[in-house]
């Protein structure tokens, strides 16, 4: 029991369930959260990261056996107020008829911090988040993400222990996403507040958490870095969850291949099966050839424009395609 009470745990979650009705939304999972990482809860819709959230928060309450930690203190039975968590919803729920100083001030009011201290704080918020010259506007004069920046530094005004965010860019457009995604990474080298971030995409996980945790029905299926759980995916679920995946055919069985991992060859090799060019798309500095193969299996391969073969390929061409890397499991 010791270690949790080391300031390297920040959030420790244990053996926790919730159910609703017959329906089990989060089941008897555990997991530790280093103090001062950002960590991304990544599944698909209905898994149970946002239950997971809220129950860090003390919005919901887990099932009778499981236990939160929060610092090293019990929090499973504490208030949302007692547990010092700053939480981001998806939704911007800032106060409208407030503005955008009077927003961040307003937990610091609550918590009857002196005017003066108030003032202070608000400022080094706004300098933090980058709307210095935003203080005086309401949040209907402000874009989407702008907005979420706004709700992020109240959430951060009252120096929260944990920061929690729910899909808090989903509701934006993707240019405006991927900024505040290097944004918040920027933001959380800076602060280092240990953080959760809930999403169901994969580029945003791997974009900004230092660890991902892959969630399915309610359980882990995987903790890792974004190459750890993209290189070395641990079930046939994360493999196919995380990235994009290609099924060889094996004898009677198969393997999975990422699109990058095949090779393709305009004369037999060891190994490799034949096919035939469907289409070829240019992205960039990368080509994207779909596969047929004689079995009728389709196969996407990416590979670099540079590449000799690549200058060849169109429709019709027929060639050899062969496995560098495969997973099994
Ligand atoms: P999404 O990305 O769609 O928000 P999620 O992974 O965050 O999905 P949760 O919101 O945690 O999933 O929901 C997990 C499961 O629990 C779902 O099947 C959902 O219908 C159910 N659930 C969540 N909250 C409640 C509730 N208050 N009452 C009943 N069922 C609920």
């Amino acid at each position: 029991m010791e270690d949790f009470l080391s300031s390297a745990v920040g959030i420790r979650i244990n053996a926790v369930s919730k159910t609703f009705g017959d329906q089990i939304a989060v089941d008897r999972l555990s997991l530790d959260v280093a103090t001062g990482s950002l960590v991304a809860l990544l599944g698909p819709s209905g898994c149970g990261k946002s239950t997971l959230l809220r129950m860090i928060a003390g919005l919901e309450s887990p099932d009778p056996g499981g236990h939160i930690y929060i610092n090293g203190e019990d929090a499973t039975r504490r208030s949302v107020q007692d547990r010092h968590v700053g939480f981001v919803f998806q939704h911007f729920a800032l106060f409208k008829h407030r503005t955008v100083r009077q927003n961040i001030a307003f937990g610091l009011e609550l918590r009857r911090w002196s005017k003066p201290a108030i003032r202070r704080r608000v400022e080094e918020l706004l300098d933090l988040v980058k709307l210095q010259d935003y203080g005086d506007r309401y949040p209907s004069q402000l874009s989407g993400g702008q907005r979420q920046r706004v709700s992020l530094a109240r959430a951060l005004a009252v120096q929260p222990k944990v920061l929690l965010l729910d899909e808090p860019f989903s509701a934006l457009d993707a240019k405006v996403r991927k900024e505040l995604r290097h944004w918040l990474r920027n933001l959380h080298e800076e602060m280092q507040v240990t953080t959760v971030i809930v999403t169901h995409d994969q580029e945003e996980a791997m974009e900004v958490a230092d660890s991902i945790v892959v969630i399915n029905k309610g359980r882990i299926e995987q903790v890792g870095t974004a190459a750890e759980i993209y290189d070395r995916p641990a079930s046939p679920f994360v493999m196919n969850f995380v990235g994009e995946v290609n099924r060889f055919p094996n004898g009677d069985g198969e393997l999975f291949v990422r699109p990058h991992e095949l090779e393709l060859h305009q004369e037999p090799t060891e190994g490799s099966v034949p096919a035939v060019v469907h289409r070829i798309t240019h992205l960039g500095k990368e080509l994207v050839a779909e596969l047929r193969l004689v079995n009728g299996e389709q196969l996407s391969a990416h590979l670099s424009r540079d590449q000799q073969v690549a200058e060849k390929l169109v429709r019709g061409s027929r060639l050899y395609v062969l496995p560098r890397h495969t997973h099994h499991f």
